[in-house]
């Protein structure tokens, strides 16, 4: 959930970022096929049997879409099937599927045989998710899905105005940005991309018979930060899975930067010498001060445990949260704490412990957000946080025979870059 949130904030900033230094206009690569994993067999006969393991030859098909305001009762009903059968059908779904879940657009088969009588009913939940429905002898109800079948394509480009801007140009899906912002939330500031910077990826494209159904999953990017080039690779082993960079230190942190789902305004910096907006005088300034609407949902920039939650003087509603032996954080001024937020609590990263607000001495609403490192302040906006968990060493030569391979992919990308850019 906090990942999706945090891609769709990314995803709006990236898609405000605009650089207007330069006017040069988008420069746009053909999409690249590069390897077809996986391909339907191709069947050298007609097929007895249909997806949905019918006979075709015994059965008449009539394929539909459902309407607003139709239900299997309406649809039934229409093909002439009894009431007191679609009772019967509606008492045997119970536990097996939700046949109240019918949403307009969903496609669906109707099978009727010889005698004209519709016997079988087959829902499209979706794409892949399907329900076969038959009462032509005992009613029968199952559950199937047709495979997905994975392309592998790539994409590079250069950043114009937007990550966002440049992904489109190439007639890719924007969930792509979104799953590139979320593999590089914690080591590419992505409000500060700029004119210039290069990304590539090597991602899945899904199908559902010759239908594209969206991506899948980024197996390999690049980001080219200004000068500075950071690659990813996924790997799964065992029961995890996730992204390392090519020593296999993990591409997440062990604490988030900025302690919201999205990237909320600096009001004020980090400083060791301000002039402080209501004492008027000059003092240091511990903390970043992000400006955000009264009622803000604050995140635990980490792991950890509550050491600190009540109101104190002009710190406000106050938590603090100690997250190891070396690392804690402080929220300042919330308007109130989240429910279940008290010393001793244990909290997760991106799980809220408050609401953004100005209690304390503070001129509007905002977080002043700290963090300490063995109890000295330190810029959270500009420290290099310590990696997630890295990868286990058991699986270090199998990852880095992957690292090879997808290596191999993303130069192969550069090469193709350079010349479409001659
Ligand atoms: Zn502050």
């Amino acid at each position: 959930m906090l990942k999706k949130l945090l891609g769709i904030g990314l995803l709006l900033a990236l898609l405000i970022i605009t650089i207007t230094t330069f006017g040069k206009s988008e420069k746009t690569y053909p999409d690249e096929e590069m390897v077809t994993v996986q391909k339907l067999n191709e069947i050298p006969e007609l097929p007895a049997l249909d997806t949905y393991g019918m006979n075709v030859s015994d059965y008449d098909v009539t394929e539909d879409q459902i309407r607003r305001n139709e239900s299997l009762y309406v649809i039934l009903n229409r093909h002439g099937v009894g009431p007191e059968t679609i009772h019967n059908i509606q008492q045997q779904a119970r536990g097996k599927v939700n046949l109240n879940r019918m949403i307009p657009g969903q496609k669906y088969r109707i099978y009727k045989n010889d005698e004209e009588e519709a016997t079988t009913f087959v829902w499209h939940r979706s794409a892949t998710d399907y329900t076969t429905i038959s009462w032509e002898d005992d009613i029968a109800i199952e559950n199937g899905s047709i495979p997905e079948t994975i392309s592998v394509a790539s994409v590079s480009g250069t950043i114009r105005s937007s990550l966002a801007n440049a992904i489109q140009a190439q007639g890719v899906s924007q969930r792509l940005v979104v799953e590139l912002a979320n593999i590089y939330a914690w080591t590419v500031d992505f409000y500060g991309l700029r004119q210039g910077d290069n990304f590539k990826a090597i991602y899945e494209n899904r199908h559902v018979e010759d239908t594209y159904v969206g991506i899948g999953r980024i197996k390999a990017a690049e980001f080219e930060h200004r000068g500075h080039v950071r690659r990813a690779y996924y790997f799964e082993y065992g029961d995890q899975a996730g992204y390392f960079d090519a020593e296999g230190n993990s591409m997440r942190r062990a604490m988030m930067r900025v302690p919201f789902d999205y990237n909320p305004r600096i009001s004020s910096q980090f400083s060791h010498n301000r002039r402080h907006p209501i004492l008027n005088q000059n003092r240091p300034h511990y903390g970043t001060d992000y400006a955000a609407p009264t009622g803000t949902p604050i995140l635990a920039s980490g792991d950890g445990v509550i050491t600190e939650a009540q109101y104190r003087g002009g710190n406000g509603n106050i938590v603090q949260i100690r997250h190891n032996s070396v690392y804690r954080t402080a929220y300042l001024h919330m308007s109130r704490f989240a429910s279940g937020i008290r010393p001793g609590v244990r909290v997760q990263q991106g799980q809220v412990i408050g609401y953004v607000g100005q209690t304390g001495l503070a001129t509007g609403p905002h977080l002043c957000y700290r963090l300490y490192k063995n109890n000295t302040p330190i810029n959270s906006v500009t420290y290099d946080f310590p990696p997630s968990e890295g990868l286990n060493p058991d699986y270090m030569d199998q990852f880095l025979v992957r690292v090879e391979r997808l290596d191999a992919m993303l130069d192969e990308l550069d090469a193709s870059d350079r010349l479409a850019m001659n």
